[in-house]
């Protein structure tokens, strides 16, 4: 039902409910309450905490007269107390609270004590009748917008309780009674309306259970739509005339997994794996040989890369080693302008380019591919799913092969995947010697220095990574500061470049390229530099307040150098050497293995990492916890899998209600359409 027609809303109020989303009566029942009111254990007054919200039972003494107050505001005042000490309750510009309270009858407060000890006051407290609390001990604390408040929300609900004929169990009653769970409409209404913490808690165990399976069902569903048939289905063909034309011969690794590749390229359904490889394990070429593959058949393929310097560097590495054997490679970013632009766009669309490399630039509108079959994304942890939809809207079901360094737990890989397939690199290519790893304090900063002088004496090439250092600080403020003031005078007589997030994609570009022939010594930058750039000559790298990474970030940034042979060097620098800390950076520096660390970082820093500062794009949640919840994400994961794996499409009668819910959550996504 709409929900203007629910008593006591109307047009004004409906406008307001829309700001937080709530368009009709089932959208407000599904507005769950952020958190509740407990009235049932209310303090004495003199054993209430100060300045913590709290429920506090006192007596009225007696009624102080109103005051007006310069500026227009009221002010009254109420004497109150219990036999533990007196409490005053001030209230402003609030005429009708006092109005209520009756001298010699006890109340319920809620809010927060203040004043002196002998003088406790509580201002404008939220007032409940000592009748009111046993009835309904508990009150939902909604989350609001301007103007709803949530006693009004509480009344909207119970309206729309009275108004909702019946409520749909969603759920199949096999899944109820496995876990337990009680029916939507109870939940729904222990949710609101709980008589004790047990219901919440049983509420809020069936709504997550609910939540969390409907998100996997729904990106499970993405990817079935997905894989119906590809529309580009490929012949077998060899591989040895792309590894005869490198200079190096592949790894085991490398050929194990391209291999894998070429098998998926020859089914039916499309190809949806993960290649999972510690930095500096060569997934580039792995990539490269799907590329020539997809390319023998006659199909082009698009490689993504979360920022344009990477972009440049993967077309430049691409277009070395695909040259030579016939296939044409062109480069796609925001920065890809004018003409150029036009003459990219037109030898995509006329299938001249057989290679696309790009950012998300390659998403946009205006990219039409003739016969994409192949498309593969480097870091996807970066792209969300919507990207990925949108990349699979530019051919009919092409395969796709998702890069990462990242070992990716099962549980995360599933919900930003879906199910996949994965390939693993588990060897690096010969001639690398471990990154020789070193944790100092900022006391050691000068003979680091010292140390580095040296090397680029020798002819190599060094990072110098700094973070922000005080918050509000933008990025650029505190590298160009280190730059300045600490590194250009330790490395007097070097060439010292420096980078940061506020340069121009091309500006960055630049630099990068500087770097890379060698005509900048050392480089000050910010993480920008991150994942996936490769400068061979490069053996140093130093990083400022290393405690702020986590691992497997600082292993990423170590990755940029040991790829050129000779000793390469690993400093990590922190002056806040907590014995956590101490722990954390001494493991890295005597592990090289991305899985152990990644393993290690997951156990100490939880998976809330992975959940927290990247975008994964996923759809938002009404009341689970991705990271909190993890546990019956789990379950809720077996199960949809489950669910998938019995009925594809989720047609079955019974099933009809879930796929209602997952589709709900991915509508207005264009991932689906
Ligand atoms: P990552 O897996 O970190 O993306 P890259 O694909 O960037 O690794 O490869 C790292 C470096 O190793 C590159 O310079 C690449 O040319 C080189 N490389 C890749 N495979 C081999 C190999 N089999 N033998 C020698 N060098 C290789
Ligand atoms: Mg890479």
């Amino acid at each position: 039902m709409d929900i203007r027609y629910l008593k006591g809303v109307g047009e004004k109020r409906a406008a307001q409910l829309a700001k937080l989303g709530i368009c009709t009566t089932e959208d407000l029942l599904g507005f769950y309450p952020r958190d509740h009111i407990d009235y049932s254990h209310p303090y004495a007054v003199a054993e209430a905490p100060y300045d913590v919200k709290c429920v506090v039972r006192a007596g009225i003494y007696e009624k102080g007269g109103t005051t007006r107050l310069p500026g227009g505001r009221q002010m009254m005042k109420i004497f109150a107390g219990d036999d533990t000490a007196s409490l005053s309750l001030v209230y402003f510009n609030d005429p009708y609270t006092p109005k209520k309270l009756e001298v010699g009858e006890t109340y319920l407060f809620f809010g927060k004590v203040g004043g002196a000890l002998t003088a406790r006051e509580m201002i404008n407290p939220e007032m409940r009748t000592e009748a009111s609390a046993d009835a309904t001990p508990l009150v939902p604390v909604y989350p609001l917008t301007e103007g709803v408040s949530s006693a009004y929300l509480a009344k909207c609900v119970r309206a729309a309780f009275a108004a909702a004929p019946r409520i749909e169990e969603p759920l199949p009653a096999a899944l109820l009674q496995k876990y337990r769970l009680c029916g939507k409409e109870e939940a729904l209404q222990k949710i609101h309306f709980p008589q004790t913490p047990d219901d919440v808690h049983d509420a809020r165990r069936r709504l997550i259970f609910e939540e969390l399976l409907a998100l996997q069902l729904g990106l499970l569903l993405l990817r079935s739509r997905e894989a119906a048939c590809t529309g580009a289905p490929m012949q077998a063909v060899s591989l040895e005339p792309f590894w005869a034309a490198l200079p190096f011969a592949p790894t085991n690794a490398q050929r194990r997994s391209a291999g894998e590749i070429l098998a998926d390229l020859t089914q039916k359904a499309p190809m949806n794996r993960l290649l999972q490889g510690d930095v500096g394990s060569g997934k580039t070429l792995v990539a490269a040989a799907g590329v020539y593959a997809a390319a023998q058949n006659g199909y082009q393929s698009v490689l993504m890369a979360p920022t344009e310097i990477l972009a440049a560097q993967h077309a430049g590495t691409l277009e070395r080693l695909l040259t030579p054997l016939g296939i044409r490679t062109a480069l796609l970013t925001g920065s890809v302008k004018g003409k150029a632009k036009k003459e990219v766009l037109r030898a995509i669309e006329a299938g001249e380019a057989q290679l696309v490399v790009g950012t998300h630039a390659v998403l946009s509108e205006g990219v039409h591919f003739a016969r994409l079959g192949f498309a593969v994304t480097d870091e996807q942890h970066r792209f969300g799913v919507r990207q990925r939809g949108l990349l699979a809207a530019k051919a009919d079901h092409p395969h796709l092969l998702v890069m990462s360094a990242t070992p990716i737990p099962r549980t995360l890989g599933l919900l930003m995947f879906g199910d996949l397939d994965i390939s693993v690199l588990d060897e690096l290519p010969p001639g690398r010697t471990p990154v020789k790893t070193y944790a100092i304090t900022g006391k050691k900063r000068a003979d680091m220095y010292g140390f580095i002088r040296k090397q680029l004496a020798a002819g190599r090439q060094a990072y110098l990574v700094c973070p922000v250092i005080d918050e509000g600080e933008s990025d650029m403020q505190a590298v160009t500061t280190y730059c300045d003031e600490v590194a250009r005078p330790m490395l007097a007589g070097y060439r010292v470049g420096l980078m940061h997030g506020r340069l121009k994609a091309a500006e960055k570009a630049a630099v990068m390229e500087e770097f890379k022939a060698g005509h900048i010594d050392a480089l000050v930058s910010t993480t920008v530099i991150e994942v996936g750039v490769d400068v061979p000559n490069a053996n140093l790298i130093a990083i400022e307040n290393a405690e702020r990474y986590g691992l497997s970030a600082l292993h990423q940034l170590r990755g940029r150098v040991g790829r050129g042979g000779g000793e390469a060097y690993c400093v990590l620098i922190s002056d806040h050497v907590t014995d956590a800390v101490k722990k954390r950076l001494s493991f890295l520096c005597h592990t090289n293995d991305g899985f152990e660390i990644a393993k290690f970082d997951l156990e100490t820093r939880g998976p809330g990492d992975f959940f927290g500062s990247r975008q994964h794009g996923l759809p938002a949640l009404r009341i689970a916890d991705l990271a909190a919840d993890s546990r019956v994400l789990y379950a809720a994961q077996e199960e949809a899998l489950a669910l998938i794996q019995s009925d594809p499409a989720l047609r079955a009668p019974e099933h009809a209600g879930l796929r209602g819910l997952a589709e709900g959550l991915f509508s207005g996504d264009t991932a689906l359409n």
